[in-house]
């Protein structure tokens, strides 16, 4: 099998400086397809979202202006914090309002069979 980055390890995007997973070849913040791809193109991969939220604030038309702040916490399997990081704050006015997207993209392997082999 091909030389293959550590699961989860993480590099700089080039481009908009987000941190980004070694196996990315399209960063996730600024969509910019990335020329060096460390998996060598040895490796198959599939990407697929398992979980995808939205919602939306807005104020009541006749009120005061709402305060907001985006908390993310990731768990492990016995419940503890591996990682808790406010990711923005903000206000919506009253004539305003703000919709917030949080989606979680998988990288996997593809299965041996349904990999291509030039
Ligand atoms: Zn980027």
């Amino acid at each position: 099998m091909s030389r293959r980055t550590v699961p989860g390890q993480a590099r700089t995007c080039p481009l908009c400086k987000a941190t980004i997973l070694e196996s990315a070849t399209v960063c996730p913040a600024c969509r910019h397809h990335l020329r060096f791809d460390p998996r060598g193109g040895q490796l198959e991969w599939s990407s697929f979202v398992p979980l995808r939220v939205e919602g939306t604030l807005r104020p009541p038309v006749d009120g005061e202006a709402w305060e907001y702040s985006i908390l993310l916490t990731i768990k492990d399997d016995r419940g503890q914090e591996m990682a808790r990081q406010v990711l923005g704050v903000g206000a919506v006015k009253p004539d305003e309002e703000r919709t917030f997207e949080l989606s979680v993209e998988v990288l996997a392997p593809k299965p041996a069979a349904e990999v291509t082999t030039a």
